[in-house]
Parts: structure tokens; C-alpha cells; sequence
């Protein structure tokens, strides 16, 4: 049986994970390439990019890693010009890539707010300034940006920077699917609620569990409606649902995966 992305080439950048287990973009990178898409990965990691492309070389899928930061305009277009070169186009961007910084405005300090824009935005506009001329040119593709909650609620951590930059990864994907609608273009956002990801232990635990990771888990899992955070796989499956043509008629769709979080009164 075919896959849900069968012969689709992916982009999927943060494909590694940045501690043991599975972060969302290896999850996303996994699944995609197990429902037949030939997935180029590209993290700052070595070692957890090969992880990746081990993982999906040894499913049996088919997959290339280079090594990029995304914040880098030089390395993002040499990493759209490698996929190119090995796989001939490119049919699905999947932005993961994003860091979290804590402190508010008086806390943190410019050179991390500067950081954190780099990654978790510019970083975007740098990927689909490369891909989207490829992509109009076949006339298809399908952008999937991540976000999180942070961009429409205050979580109650101060993170300012991550906040902002989540909120301004919503705008910017809008004006990318109006932009690119007549074009066969679709640009979706996912916005992740609390996940137990690798990500979140070490910028988060002191400010949920006074360093202590496992009641950071007990108190974010307390805070959300199923009694648990989400997981990897969660994030990854909404991503292979916008990034498949099972949503040919979805752009500029704001999809958020936090078990009910935000639905929340309090
Ligand atoms: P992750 O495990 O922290 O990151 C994946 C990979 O991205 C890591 O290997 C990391 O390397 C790499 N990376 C960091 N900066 C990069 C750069 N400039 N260029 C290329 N690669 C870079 O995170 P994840 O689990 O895949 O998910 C991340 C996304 O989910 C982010 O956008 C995040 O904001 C979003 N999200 C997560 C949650 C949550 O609760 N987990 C909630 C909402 C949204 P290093 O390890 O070396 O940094």
C-alpha cells in the first residue's frame, strides 16, 4: 500500500533531537519518511542528525542529512541546493527548528533575544526564501511551521523572546499561504501545547521543578486537561496530515495539538 506521502521529497529541519528520545522533528522526520517520502534532514547536530538517518535507513526508508544551521542564510541555501542535487525537488518544507530562551524583556539579555529571533523566525523566511521558487516553479508544495501555545497565551513562564517569535511565526505563515494560494502552495502552523520532548529539560526545568526534572514533568503534566503533556509523536502526526494532500483544501490553518489546553478557562 502506498503512503500517505508516497515519492514526496521533505525537507525537515531540527531532524535530530537535542537529548535522548524522540523530539518532534525526529518523530516528523521518522513518520515521514515511513509513509514513502524521501526525507532530506539537516540539524546543527552531527551525531543526532545521524541518529536520524540511521533510524530512517535502517526502516528501510530513503533519506539524505547535511548539517546546517538554519539561522545561516549561507547554509540554507547550500542545504536546498543539496537536496535538489539529490532528490530533484522538494514538495514539503517542515520548519521544526526552535529554542527557547528564558527571562523577560528586563531578564534576558539582546544577544539571546537576537538568538532566539534568528532560530525560531528568521530562520523560516531563510527556508522558504530557497524553497518557494522551486516549489511555485512544480506548481505544488506544502509548508508546515512550527509555533507553539507560547505565541497565543502566556504559559506562566517568562520567555518573551520565545513567546514573540512563536506569535510572529502565525503571521508569517498567513502571508505565505495568501501569497502562494493561487500557486498550489499550501503554508499551515502547528502549534504544540505542553510536550515531553528532549527540548524542555534543560531550559525548563528549573523554572517548573527547581531543577528537578521529574516534578517538572509531574506540574506540566497537572496543567493540562488529559492529566499529561503530549508527546513527539503527537506534533508529528499533524504534521504529516498538513503536509499530505489529505489537506489539499487547508492553508493558513492554525492546527494546535495541546489536549485541550488552550480551550481552558483557567
Ligand atoms: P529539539 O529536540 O530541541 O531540536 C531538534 C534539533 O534542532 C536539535 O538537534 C537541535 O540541536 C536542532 N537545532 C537547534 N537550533 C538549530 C539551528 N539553528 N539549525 C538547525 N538545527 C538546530 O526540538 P524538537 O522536539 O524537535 O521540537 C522543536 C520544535 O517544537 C520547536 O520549534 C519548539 O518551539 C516546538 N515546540 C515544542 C514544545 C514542547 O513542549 N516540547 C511545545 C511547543 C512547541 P541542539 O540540540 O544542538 O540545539
Amino acid at each position: 500500500m502506498a503512503g500517505r506521502l508516497q515519492d514526496k521529497v521533505a525537507i525537515v529541519t531540527g531532524a535530530g533531537s537535542s537529548g535522548p528520545g524522540w523530539g518532534n522533528g525526529k518523530a516528523t522526520a521518522v513518520l515521514f519518511a515511513r509513509e514513502g517520502a524521501k526525507v532530506f534532514c539537516t540539524d546543527v547536530d552531527t551525531d543526532a542528525l545521524a541518529e536520524t538517518l540511521n533510524l530512517i535507513l535502517g526502516d528501510g526508508g530513503e533519506a539524505a542529512a547535511q548539517v546546517a544551521d538554519v539561522s545561516l542564510a549561507d547554509h540554507v541555501a547550500a542545504m536546498v541546493q543539496s537536496c535538489l542535487e539529490r532528490f530533484g525537488r522538494i514538495d514539503i518544507l517542515h520548519n521544526n527548528v526552535g529554542i527557547v530562551e528564558l527571562g523577560g524583556p528586563v531578564e534576558a539579555s539582546e544577544a539571546a533575544w537576537d538568538r532566539v529571533v534568528d532560530v525560531n523566525l528568521k530562520s523560516m523566511f531563510l527556508t522558504c526564501k530557497h524553497v518557494l521558487p522551486r516549489m511555485a516553479a512544480q506548481g505544488s508544495g506544502a509548508i508546515v511551521n512550527i509555533s507553539s501555545i507560547a505565541g497565543i497565551r502566556w504559559t506562566g513562564v517568562p520567555y518573551v523572546s520565545y513567546s514573540a517569535t512563536k506569535a510572529a511565526v502565525l503571521g508569517f505563515t498567513r502571508s505565505v499561504a495568501l501569497e502562494y494560494a493561487q500557486r498550489g502552495i499550501r503554508a499551515n502552523t502547528i502549534l504544540p501545547g505542553l510536550m515531553n520532548t528532549p527540548m524542555i529539560v534543560e531550559p525548563l526545568k528549573d523554572a517548573y521543578g527547581q531543577g528537578d526534572v521529574q516534578k517538572m514533568v509531574e506540574v506540566r503534566d497537572a496543567q493540562c486537561p488529559m492529566g499529561h503533556m503530549g508527546d513527539a509523536w503527537d506534533v508529528a502526526y499533524a504534521a504529516l496530515f498538513l503536509a499530505s494532500d489529505e489537506a489539499k483544501y487547508i492553508t493558513g490553518a492554525e492546527l494546535v495539538v495541546d489536549g485541550g489546553i488552550t480551550a481552558k478557562m483557567a
